[in-house]
């Protein structure tokens, strides 16, 4: 069956019954799984796999091969060799070949969309429209190359005293599974506008999106090296990358615990590194504003990827006098929410990405209904296979129920109380977090008292805002630091060259 599932010969099986699915699966054109190194797809050297889950099914898609350590090898020396041919290319064809690929991004995403609700379950037309955000990404930052600007600074007569920034070198990028697609092209995108060369490792839960896209700048002509995509087993992946004297740069975005692991490493061998951890974004909804336009908005951001998203809106603090509407519009606009198999048409919301997230979820719930909280929809289980939760709306939360301190990373609203904007300011920012903040107001006053207030690196006001290629996104505290999208998302890939030219 391995050759049905499109794996390397070597797939390591798993139940029949998920093998005969898997065979199903491969009739849905899930793509074959491949590692790219060095210009050539390949099955790694050891003959390692994962089966890879659809989320709505718990079928097995494919086997993602996993890279040994002479896989890894080879993928650094390519990096190496890589990045000293981009670097030097004119920058019109860096630009041209950034932009030709985006164009195949484009051209392919409804096939990259598929293969990504296959995998991590959210609906069709977010996963395409994932890819051709992608692809938007990088269409902006080929162009971002051509502005990697350094200066002149003024200094006496018969010398020059300027700033260059080049390429730092390769990168070690690692991006988790909840954006297949955005995820890996924020660091790919960024990476090589800059001139260097990458090895990235997305999830090996959500790998074809990758592949897909990888395919499309082999295409556009990007020299072997430049871009090597593998998977593997992640701490082994990590712990032989990280350390590499090939290594210039460590990109991660994923949980603030594998970003510290991954920061020591680096920080161990000095290397800078971009961040991009966890959230537990609060929501300030104001007594002048419409609660229940608020509510609806709300309501869109927190369903959105299942809430599976660093950003997504997580802790509710409402105005007293708007309380009662606010729930009553949220509640409403939680039930209307069509829950399914992201292929078919309608569904609103996916399963989970994983049972282990579904897990963690309903853990967060249960431990807030046993400290008193009351569930007023959602918090069940459902039967049936894929990795369904529920929209689900929570008051009367007390205060230590873990809900309000650990990231949610699911589709669960805790809805909350306040009286006064500075109490409920210094609640939002009483984590540790600080990535996304939302505030709903229609005085500027107030607004602009938000914006200052709030300690967070990403700010929505009246809306759920996503991100944007030209914008930067990143975060305070122990949620990462870095900036990814915008002229800041080249910084990370950049170093600063000091040169005083004397002249003759
Ligand atoms: P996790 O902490 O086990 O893994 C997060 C990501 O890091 C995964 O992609 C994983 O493959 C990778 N990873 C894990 N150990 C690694 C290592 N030693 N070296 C390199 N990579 C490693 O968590 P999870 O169960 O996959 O996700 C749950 C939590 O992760 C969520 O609660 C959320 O906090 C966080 N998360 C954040 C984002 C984000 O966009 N910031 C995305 C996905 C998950």
């Amino acid at each position: 069956t391995t050759e049905t599932h499109g794996a390397p010969a070597a797939g390591s099986g798993g139940a029949q019954s998920a093998e005969a699915a898997g065979a199903a699966a491969g009739s849905r054109n899930y793509p074959e799984l491949r590692l790219l190194i060095d210009g050539a797809w390949s099955a790694g050297a050891g003959g390692r796999t994962e089966p890879v889950l659809d989320p709505a099914t718990g079928a097995v898609l494919g086997h993602v091969p996993l890279a040994e350590a002479a896989d890894l090898d080879r993928a650094l020396a390519a990096a190496d060799r890589g990045w000293r041919v981009w670097r030097d290319l004119p920058i019109e064809q860096r630009t041209g070949v950034l932009r030709k690929a985006a164009g195949l991004i484009h051209a392919r995403a409804e096939e990259i969309g598929r293969a990504m609700t296959l995998e991590e379950g959210k609906p069709l037309t977010e996963s395409v429209g994932e890819a051709h955000r992608a692809a938007g990404q990088l269409e902006w930052y080929a162009e971002e190359a051509r502005r990697a600007y350094g200066r002149i600074i003024p200094s006496g007569p018969g010398e020059e005293l300027s700033v260059v920034r080049v390429s730092c070198g390769p990168v070690a990028a690692f991006v988790p599974w909840n954006f297949p697609a955005g995820g890996p092209m924020r660091k790919i995108a960024a990476a090589l506008a800059a001139g260097c060369s990458i090895i990235i490792k997305p999830s090996e839960e959500t790998p074809a999106s990758s592949v897909l896209m990888a395919e499309c700048f082999q295409q556009a002509g990007l020299p072997a090296g430049v871009l090597n995509l593998v998977f593997g087993v992640p701490a082994e992946v990590s712990a032989h990358l990280i350390p590499s004297p090939v290594i210039q740069h460590v990109a991660f975005t994923g949980s603030i615990p594998v970003g510290k692991l991954l920061a020591g490493l680096a920080a161990a061998v000095m290397k800078p590194t971009t961040m991009e951890l966890g959230g537990h974004a609060p929501v300030v909804v104001c007594e002048d504003t419409d609660p229940v336009a608020a509510a609806k908005a709300c309501a869109r951001g927190k369903y959105a990827n299942s809430g599976q998203v660093c950003t997504s809106p997580s802790r509710f603090y409402v105005h007293e006098s708007h309380y009662d509407a606010f729930v009553e519009a949220f509640v409403a606009a939680s039930e209307a929410v069509r829950v399914g198999n992201g292929l078919d048409e309608g569904v609103a919301m996916g399963p989970m990405a994983n049972a282990r997230r579904r897990e963690a979820v309903h853990e967060l719930v249960e431990d807030a209904r046993k400290r008193g909280a009351r569930v007023l929809i959602g918090g069940e289980l459902p039967d049936g296979p894929g990795f369904y939760y529920p929209p689900t709306v929570l008051v009367d939360v007390p205060e230590d129920a873990r809900i309000l301190h650990e990231e949610p990373f699911g589709p669960v609203a805790p809805i909350l109380r306040f009286t006064d904007l500075d109490d409920a300011l210094e609640r939002a920012n009483a984590l540790p977090y600080g990535l996304a903040a939302y505030g709903f107001t229609d005085r500027a006053a107030v607004a602009d008292k938000l914006v200052r207030g709030f300690e967070a690196g990403i700010l929505s006001i009246n809306h759920c805002g996503g991100s944007v290629p030209q914008a930067p996104s990143g975060g305070f505290k122990e949620s990462g630091h870095g900036r990814e999208g915008g002229a800041e998302g080249l910084d990370g890939y950049l170093v600063t060259k000091r040169v005083s030219h004397k002249l003759a």
